[in-house]
């Protein structure tokens, strides 16, 4: 156990661009279609889905490539196994 503890991710150290998402900024109106997870998987929301008689849901997707320089962030293998290895 560490004083640093995110899940051994450190997205946002690849490039400028990345890290201002990461960060969220300082302005709090600022909402980043690309999140980490709870299970320190970083996804990125690529659209809106209707559900039948509710609220819209996003639709997120992991991203393996940071879309700014293109760097390799995570792999479909450590993907899969953050979020439990559903096959
Ligand atoms: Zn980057």
């Amino acid at each position: 156990m560490g004083t640093h503890d995110n899940g051994g991710a450190s997205f946002g150290s690849c490039c400028e661009s990345m890290a201002e998402i990461i960060q969220g900024g300082d302005d709090e109106e600022f909402e980043p279609l690309i999140t980490i997870s709870e299970t320190g998987v970083l996804y990125m929301t690529v659209g809106l889905v209707e559900l039948d008689g509710d609220q819209p849901g996003m639709m997120d997707h992991a991203i393996f490539y940071c879309p700014f320089c293109g760097t390799n962030i995570q792999t479909p293998e450590e993907v899969a196994a953050k979020s439990g290895g559903e096959s």
